[in-house]
């Protein structure tokens, strides 16, 4: 079997993973480099959709491979595109013959959007939740793409029959068939995948992250195989899925492993052992917000990374203890309620085993409610809102700043950085209010200058900012090494990490790897 890895290597996140066999290629992730995308892009300096993919290319942030594209991203510009600096050409042949998506987070699902619409993609019941969910509530035409195919730059005839043709709108796509080769896995149940060398087995299995439906990953051939590890943790709250997934490795003996080493940190710091800072369980942060929440009798606002529904979970169960209620943007309500809706059609075995993990309130829980922000004309009114928030509002089952500014000590609210501006409607009283910080540290310029912004505000409400409590979404750098001395893969390869270096200074009998962007490893 053969390994190229296009990104990912020597950086965090943007994972592209090309595991090869015979005539066949099998594609895993194809994420977005947010390192390499904020080198030249910011939040309102983004790539044109007029130019299909080839902003991307030319500023090299998706690799130039024949075969991987949908070729209407193309086609139009592919004079240009057979130029040195992009060498690539429209092809039909699809170079991908399977997609594998570990789990819904962008920097690993973004650029499945730009694949052929004929690739065969595989991914989990609840990872495709979460790409339709994030779909509805986004009016991004790339998203839409991940799971279906409306051909861009599409002319059709004008209905009055003149024979001039019109550019189709969204509605035209009804009469065309813009299905992708969606295929739904199921957690350890293996398919078969033929190449002109015999048969790859792919297993997926379910592990822990920070985003439900994350998954790992073991190819196998002629009794050989590899690992692909997407993203993963010991410390959340199923450690038990990671640990069946190492499990499984252990006894597969794969010859390769690539794997996951966001944490890992440099060599110096290994070395001297200062590296434990950010290692907090999810318990940890059940523990600490809990005494928060217990001991403030104000208004609680609270942040944390939105699609972590394990944490959106915990803080309604936390207000429901405490006798808050828990109000949450109407995208997290729609998360939930999406969950909610889409978990009744499936069967009663994985519905139990679903709801068993993510025990979600029912709609009319008074411990739960959405919360709607002024809009528009600020009336509260139908057409001010997007499709999705309107059903809130028609249910007549929400709160708004008034209940909040009412009865804060009733409350604890999901405020995150865009929604700072409702302090000015809430009018939180001075003093009195706390702000749980439960999302990660600013790690870069862009996020130390939203910092700086949220502290103003914070001052400015008098409101008191906790130190930060969260955990890690990637496994803890001792935990990974006990895991790769475990598994004793003849090499590893890490990924998804800064530090791929730092691998060495594990003691593990594995041939070490550092990648290098769609170099070619042998196994
Ligand atoms: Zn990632
Ligand atoms: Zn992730």
């Amino acid at each position: 079997m053969q390994v190229q890895i296009y990104g990912g290597a020597n950086e965090i996140g943007g994972n592209q993973v090309f595991i090869s066999e015979g005539n066949k290629n099998f594609m895993f992730d194809f994420g977005v480099s947010f390192s390499d995308m904020k080198e030249f892009f910011s939040e309102y300096l983004k790539p044109r959709s007029l130019n299909g993919i080839l902003d991307y290319l030319y500023l090299k942030l998706i690799p130039p491979i024949d075969g991987l594209y949908r070729n209407d991203l193309i086609n139009r510009y592919k004079d240009i595109l057979s130029k040195p600096k992009y060498k690539i050409k429209p092809t039909t042949p699809n170079y991908v013959d399977a997609f594998f998506l570990s789990h819904a987070h962008l920097d690993h699902y973004k650029f499945m959007s730009f694949l052929k619409k004929n690739t065969p993609i595989y991914l989990n019941w609840t990872a495709n939740s979460i790409l339709s969910y994030i779909n509805d509530i986004k009016s991004d035409k790339l998203m839409r793409e991940c799971l279906s195919f409306h051909e861009y730059w599409l002319l059709l005839p004008k209905s009055s029959g003149s024979g001039k043709m019109k550019r189709a709108k969204i509605d035209d796509y009804e009469d065309i068939d813009t299905t992708r080769k969606i295929n739904i896995l199921e957690d350890e149940h293996p398919i078969y995948l033929e190449t002109d060398n015999g048969k790859c087995k792919v297993t997926q299995y379910q592990v822990d992250h920070s985003i439900p439906g994350s998954t790992a990953f073991i190819i196998e051939h002629d009794g050989r195989n590899i690992v692909y590890t997407g993203d993963f943790r010991k410390h959340g709250l199923h450690p038990e899925w990671t640990n069946r997934f190492i499990k499984m490795c252990k006894k597969a003996s794969p010859i390769a492993i690539i794997t996951d080493g966001t944490n890992v940190p440099s060599i110096k710091s290994y070395r001297d052992d200062n590296y434990h800072q950010r290692e907090k369980s999810e318990h940890d942060i059940r523990k600490q917000s809990d005494k928060i929440i217990k001991n403030n009798s104000g208004l609680i606002l609270v942040n944390f990374p939105s699609r972590s529904l394990d944490r959106a979970l915990m803080y309604y169960q936390l207000a429901k203890k405490h006798n808050r209620t828990f109000a949450v943007n109407t995208k997290i309500w729609k998360m939930i309620d999406y969950f909610r809706n889409k978990i009744e059609k499936t069967d009663d075995d994985f519905k139990d085993s679903f709801l068993k993990n993510y025990p979600l309130p029912e709609p009319e829980d008074e411990y739960l409610k959405p919360y709607l922000q002024r809009k528009k004309w600020g009336y509260f009114e139908l057409k001010d809102y997007k499709k999705f928030e309107r059903t809130i509002l028609k249910t007549d089952d929400y709160v708004t700043y008034k209940e909040i500014k009412q009865s804060q000590e009733n409350y604890l609210l999901y405020l995150d950085f865009y929604m700072l501006k409702e302090l000015i409607d809430i009018d939180p009283d001075p003093g009195k209010t706390v702000y749980l910080k439960s999302i990660t540290d600013p790690f870069d310029e862009e996020m130390i200058i939203k910092e700086q912004k949220l502290d103003a505000w914070l001052k400015h409400f008098q409101i008191r900012k906790t130190k930060t409590i969260h955990s890690s979404g990637h496994c803890r750098v001792n935990e990974l090494r006990d895991m790769l001395n475990e598994i004793n893969a003849d090499n590893v390869i890490p990924i998804h990490t800064e530090h791929p270096e730092t691998f060495k200074e594990f003691g593990l009998s594995s041939e070490i790897i550092q990648p290098e962007i769609g170099k070619r490893y042998s196994f």
